[in-house]
């Protein structure tokens, strides 16, 4: 079985790098996902070959992360990372090493990962590398950490993020002494950039477990360190489980009463993420007056009503809510969906008036827009102009 991991490419870059002399494993996420059953993506490599010699071994490689031991190579199109066995050393600054070495033993590369199930390494023959006992932990649906989990968390406080977002994907728990780790350390994740707490919390949000997940984060005070996290509250965990990240974003900032700008800000969340929580920021708005409205319904894409609607039930549960199926059948149900669906544009107005473009046509349009909505009159160019010819006389 295990002799069937990894794509076709990757398994011929391992090759390669055995027939040149060196030895070359699978590691990492892929490994864990496939002995759980899981469909892996990334098939990441280690070798014992630093990178220059890698890069001796494949004509086409991209340096990508080449102080850190990383070479992308290129073969038969598909890029796979290949990374030198590496130890890190001294952390002073609880986020980075102060110095990567290049070692040739795996061994030592394991020992510096974070988590058992993640120190695995699998050889082309389907050999199964496990000094830290990451099996057994997989099986006992554990997280782990290697080593003294202090010591670890201390070097890296990522590290404490990345258990609970396991715990959210994988559904595992925490193994005690880790758990406990993180309680004493959770302050030093105000050390870790942002940018890397982000992409954790898009992976943590996404979970099937992120409920407990959520949970946790409160239970051993992680909330208290991270930005913009209320602690005192369980609406987070209530609302889960998320379907996409941008619903998780959106739940943490309602529960916690703050703006799409704040959160945007605090997490350096990118600018199509802020528009969707502004977006959320409004339709929640109007949630509280009354349920979505006509204007509403054209104004806001579904995901942003799903979103919003899912916290504004977990608020108010008692509250009679709007099914997804309802808000789709509103949403498929107005007699446009945007500007771009009327039958005429500006250049009909212009014709019709006999007049050049000019402020007149763009209010005209908006004109024409509410009353197709509203359904004063169809979405048909002859009954428009109609209209619009009696109106605008009127108006002149
Ligand atoms: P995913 O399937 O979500 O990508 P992953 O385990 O592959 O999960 P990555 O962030 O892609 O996670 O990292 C790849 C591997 O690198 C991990 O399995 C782990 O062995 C190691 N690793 C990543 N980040 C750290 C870290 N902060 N500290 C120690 N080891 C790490
Ligand atoms: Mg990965």
């Amino acid at each position: 079985m295990t002799s069937e991991f990894g794509t076709a490419t990757s398994r011929k870059v391992v090759r390669q790098l055995e027939d040149a002399g060196f030895e070359a494993v699978f590691v990492g996420g892929a490994v864990r996902d496939h002995l759980l059953g899981k469909e892996a993506s990334d098939f990441d490599i280690a070798t014992s070959a630093t990178p220059e010699e890698v890069k001796r071994v494949f004509p086409h490689t991209i340096d990508v992360g080449i102080a850190h031991g990383t070479v992308l190579v290129l073969l038969d199109d598909e890029p796979i990372e290949v990374t030198t066995y590496r130890t890190e050393s001294t952390y002073t600054d609880h986020r980075r090493p102060d110095e990567v070495k290049f070692v040739r033993s795996l061994n030592e590369d394991l020992q510096r990962r974070d988590f058992t199930m993640n120190a695995l390494a699998l050889t082309l023959t389907g050999k199964l590398i496990d000094p830290f006992g990451g099996i057994k932990d997989l099986q006992s649906r554990r997280i782990r950490a290697v080593g003294d989990a202090a010591d670890r968390f201390h070097e890296d406080a990522l590290r404490m993020i990345r258990a609970v977002r396991f715990a959210s994907v994988l559904g595992f728990a925490i193994e005690e002494h880790t758990l406990q780790a993180i309680e004493e350390n959770a302050a030093s994740i105000v050390h870790v950039s942002v940018e890397r707490i982000k992409v954790e919390m898009d992976k943590l949000w996404k979970g099937a477990d992120s409920g407990k997940a959520l949970e946790m984060i409160a239970d051993t005070r992680l909330s208290e360190h991270l930005p913009l996290f209320p602690d005192d509250d369980c609406l987070l965990s209530n609302c889960a489980p998320y379907s996409t990240a941008e619903q998780g974003w959106s739940a943490l900032m309602l529960a916690g009463h703050f703006s799409a700008g704040e959160i945007a800000r605090a997490y350096k969340l990118s600018n199509r993420e802020k528009d969707f929580l502004a977006d959320v920021q409004n339709a929640f708005a109007r949630r509280q007056s009354s349920r979505f409205t006509i204007d509403d319904y054209y104004r806001f894409t579904l995901d942003v009503l799903i979103a919003t609607e899912k916290v504004w039930q977990s608020i108010y549960p008692a509250e009679p809510g709007i099914s997804i199926l309802e808000m789709n059948q509103m949403k498929e149900s107005l007699p446009i969906h945007s500007k771009d669906d009327l039958q005429v544009d500006g250049k009909d107005l212009m014709e019709w008036a006999s007049k050049r473009g000019g402020r007149w046509v763009g209010e005209w349009m908006r004109k024409i827009e509410h009353s197709v909505l509203h359904q004063i009159y169809p979405n048909d160019a002859e009954k428009i102009k109609e209209w619009f010819l009696s109106e605008y006389e009127h108006q002149e």
